[in-house]
């Protein structure tokens, strides 16, 4: 047989194999997996051109002899290949062993490797090796990937989607660095640094590292556990959101994995809190016995299911629940006056008040090379602001000054001054009181002194007919007239007063508008709809007196910080705010 015909055969193995080495992406994921396995301290990954190029990889772990250097490239070395049940066990990450000789098979290969004795370099040629020879090197291995697919007409497509393919190997060394936050981490990509973590073993000081000071400040910690499952990690207060579900990073015994479940879980937990379509960021490991985790659908992809999954759910759902429901949520209003979340610092940013925005972003750049160092005074887990109410009310009181495009009230108090957006603040209000009357099913009703007729298209009333007990569980007395009219002559209390006949028709719109009715989310859409239809709108007049009664009605609600479509209520400007931008302190 010719080498060609060797070669096609392993290609044929390869695509075989399925996602092996499909891209420069897994190629280094295998390397760095492999780095991980030899109890390495470091890691660092150094790519040209998203690594098509070339990709050079290099750890302080424990190296290899030169037997095990030359074994390494054997289409069957098996000593790693674990079986899918493995997968979570702690100490592996298991399931490979194929790789090196698939990755040598369509790049130029060159191995460096130290077991702290002898240093061996083994040079491959599209999977055959040309040289062996001794070298010198302290303990570890640097292996380096050259001209990845030059012999496969894969090579093409990948010369497309460079930016995409570096995305996707700095998001997952991201992720790997928060599994590990014990190994230092490294990215380069043509000289430039995308990552530097610090290898402290810290989590909150990885995620300083990855996605900077403002996140990093805007953490809390959470633990807990239950017979099954013990979960700790690190939940962003609701102010800091992201676009999509990339700020969530889930682990199963410190392994990346996906599960939509958790993240709705997760979602739940945060609802009103946060607008909708944002997600919090989360870094959430999960601990359990292998045994309850069964990999689903896809191995690579890490997608899994978990054995009393429910129990998994209840566990996160309630940790996080009772953590956002213990602390006071107003965001400071010193910390978003630039657009980018990523690497402000405080003093920084408020220093640079009156300089263009320009100026400010690249002295942030200035300011991330500086966060290594300024770490340790900046984090304050615990804030003045984000101190724990255990009381009735998660904000202390405050008094009316005035109003503001007549909209935002001016408040004060010890602690500083707040703004208050009338209509938010109303909003969440009336969503608490209506969802609260649905919930319990309030029996309480009115009898109108002029029924009220409702008249409908033929299409609306067919519906509306087949969903009647609706309007009954809400405590309605209507009857039929007619052709397409309905005759209310009864509703609940918590029906507005003032708006009554409008606030009827909403509701027999939402019941119209949703096919199925799931009774949870009838009453979160009519208890939303009502809330911001029936509230103060921005630009209403209103007295001082009234402002006091928001206030005061405010502070009471459960989470008086956001309304219910996830918009803040009420902003700070501290004391010590106020006298930093005054420069009355530094
Ligand atoms: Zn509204
Ligand atoms: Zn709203």
């Amino acid at each position: 047989m010719s080498k060609i015909q060797v070669m096609n055969e392993d290609l044929a193995n390869k695509i075989a194999a399925g996602e092996v080495v499909e891209k420069t992406m897994n190629v280094v994921k295998e390397l760095v997996e492999n780095s991980i396995d030899a109890k390495s301290t470091m890691i660092k990954v150094e790519l040209i051109d998203s690594g098509v190029k070339e990709i050079k990889v290099i750890d302080d772990g424990i190296g290899m002899d030169k037997d095990d250097a030359v074994l390494a490239f054997s289409r069957h070395a098996t000593s790693k290949l674990k079986s899918l049940d493995d997968l979570f066990n702690i100490n592996s990450l298991g399931f490979r062993g194929e790789a090196l000789p698939s990755i040598a098979s369509v790049s130029n290969v060159t191995l460096k490797t130290s077991d702290g004795k002898t240093g061996t370099m083994v040079e491959l040629v599209g999977g055959v090796i040309k040289e062996i020879k001794s070298c010198d090197l302290k303990q570890g291995t640097t292996i380096i990937v050259k001209d990845l697919f030059y012999n496969t007409p894969v090579r093409l497509k990948y010369l497309k989607s460079l930016y995409t393919e570096l995305a996707n190997i700095s998001d997952y060394l991201n992720k790997m660095a928060l599994s590990y936050p014990n190994i230092k981490f490294i990215l380069i990509n043509n000289s430039k640094e995308l990552l530097n973590t610090s290898g402290s073993g810290d989590l909150l000081k990885t995620i300083l590292n990855i996605y900077g000071l403002i996140v990093a400040n805007k953490m809390m910690f959470i633990e807990n556990m239950n017979n099954d499952y013990k979960i700790s990690g690190y939940i962003s207060y609701p102010e800091l959101t992201k676009s999509n579900r990339g700020s969530i990073t889930l682990l199963v015994n410190n392994r990346v994995v996906r599960n939509n479940e958790i993240i709705k879980a997760i979602l739940e937990a945060y609802h009103t809190y946060i607008p909708k379509d944002r997600y919090p960021y989360i870094v959430l490991n999960i601990e359990v016995d292998p045994f309850l985790v069964d990999v689903n659908v896809h191995p690579t992809k890490m997608e899994v299911k978990f054995s009393k999954q429910d129990n998994l759910l209840n566990l996160i759902m309630e940790t996080i629940s009772n953590k956002l429901s213990k602390k006071t949520l107003i965001p400071k209003v010193i910390n978003e006056n630039v657009e980018d979340n990523y690497y402000q610092d405080d003093l920084n940013v408020n220093n640079d008040l009156f300089n263009s925005p320009e100026v400010i972003k690249e002295e942030i750049k200035e300011v991330k090379k500086l966060e290594e160092l300024t770490f340790d005074f900046s984090i304050q887990e615990e804030k003045e602001t984000y101190e724990e109410f255990p009381e009735d009310s998660r904000i202390k009181d405050m008094y009316p000054i005035g109003i503001v495009h007549g909209t935002y009230i001016i408040c004060e108090n010890p602690d500083g001054m707040f703004i208050i957006d009338q209509h938010a603040a109303a909003e969440r209000i009336n969503y608490e009181k209506y969802y609260h009357a649905l919930s319990t099913h309030s029996k309480n009703t009115i009898d109108v002194l002029v029924p009220y007729k409702i008249e409908l298209p033929a299409n609306e009333y067919l519906i509306l007919s087949k969903n009647f007990s609706i309007l009954d569980r809400l405590g309605f007395k209507y009857e039929e007239f007619g052709t397409n009219t309905l005759i209310i002559r009864t509703h609940p209390t918590w029906i507005p007063k003032y708006a009554p006949l409008e606030a009827i028709k909403k509701i027999i719109d939402i019941i119209i508008m949703n096919e199925d009715f799931d009774e949870d989310k009838f009453n979160e859409k009519v208890s939303i709809t009502l809330a911001c239809k029936m509230s103060i709108k921005a630009g209403d007049v209103i007295t001082m007196p009234d402002m006091t009664y928001l206030i005061n009605e405010l502070r009471h609600t459960k989470n008086p910080f956001t309304c219910p479509h996830g918009r803040p209520t009420i902003i700070a400007y501290t004391k010590y705010d106020l006298e930093k931008l005054f420069k009355r302190a530094m």
